[in-house]
């Protein structure tokens, strides 16, 4: 008979030796991702329209050579290309693109008033976006094998009111995932993530950081028992762009505190 597989010991530092993008790295969910994976060992090159948050997360960390920041917007496609050129001119290799960048702020207004240029604007920062940073990171990606996570939301799946455009590119999210997932693979894993209500408010750049300001009502509502936070959003991405994840493409992972599968009667 064969001899049974033997206990693999738990790897601490995952992410050693990776090199990981990620958009609107220098605050909130961004700022907590990149330091998830210099915690787990990688190298990380974040990207922001914020120059002196990108630089405050620099000065803060201390990291060395495994940090770098570069400005970029997102939606402009030379910011991109330039961003992504940067990041292989410093590091050499790209093993993971973290499509953060977003305007947090899902409410618009009601839909008859709601602009053309407001909506082509969230759909740009947050779907065009991550299709260009994409688009441009993958052959690097794919010539090493490596892995994309989108941050989608919770509200590609359920809404409050006036929320419409947030919400549509949300959705756009979650199915360019799987898109991109069948086109890239077996070289690169592509996977969301749908954060629910994650508090930023101490992950801001140092000017405009506070320690949040939350209720109990705040924390009951949520079967976890509290309010999420960026460290939450950072464990998981280091999970999906680790090797333990090597068997997970396409899919959609909510990580809200358990907020989407409460059943809610008025
Ligand atoms: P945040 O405002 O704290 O951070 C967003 C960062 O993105 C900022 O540093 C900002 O400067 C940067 N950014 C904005 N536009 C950009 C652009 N065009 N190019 C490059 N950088 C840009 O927001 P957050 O709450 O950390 O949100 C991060 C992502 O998570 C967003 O995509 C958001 O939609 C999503 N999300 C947030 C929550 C939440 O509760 N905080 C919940 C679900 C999803």
């Amino acid at each position: 008979m064969p001899k049974a597989p033997a206990i693999a010991a738990y790897d601490p530092q995952p992410l050693r030796d990776r090199v990981v993008l990620i958009t609107g790295g220098a605050q909130g969910i961004g700022r907590g991702i990149a330091q998830a994976v210099l915690g787990a060992g990688g190298a990380v090159m974040i990207g922001d329209l914020d120059a002196e948050a990108g630089k405050a997360c620099l000065q803060e960390w201390q990291a060395g050579d495994r940090a770098a920041f570069r400005q970029l917007d997102v939606a402009r496609e030379t910011s991109v290309r330039n961003w992504v050129k940067a990041a292989l001119e410093r590091f050499g290799h790209i093993h993971g693109l973290v499509n953060n960048a977003g305007i947090a702020n899902p409410h618009q207004g009601p839909l008859h008033a709601l602009s053309l240029a407001t909506w082509n604007r969230y759909l740009a920062v947050h779907l065009t976006g991550a299709f260009l940073c994409s688009k441009h990171a993958l052959p690097a990606l794919k010539s090493v094998g490596g892995a994309i996570i989108h941050i989608a939301s919770t509200r590609a799946l359920q809404s409050e009111p006036d929320t419409e455009a947030y919400a549509a590119a949300k959705g756009g999210l979650v199915a360019l995932t799987h898109a991109m997932a069948v086109s890239a693979g077996p070289q690169v894993r592509v996977n969301a993530i749908l954060p629910g209500w994650i508090a930023t408010d101490a992950w801001k750049k140092p000017g405009e950081r506070h320690a949040p300001k939350l209720s109990k009502q705040d924390h009951a509502q949520h079967p976890a028992g509290r309010v999420g936070t960026p460290e939450d959003i950072g464990a998981l991405a280091v999970y999906l762009l680790s090797d333990a994840s090597r068997f997970v493409t396409g899919q959609q992972f909510v990580a809200d505190g358990g907020m989407t599968v409460k059943m809610q009667y008025a």
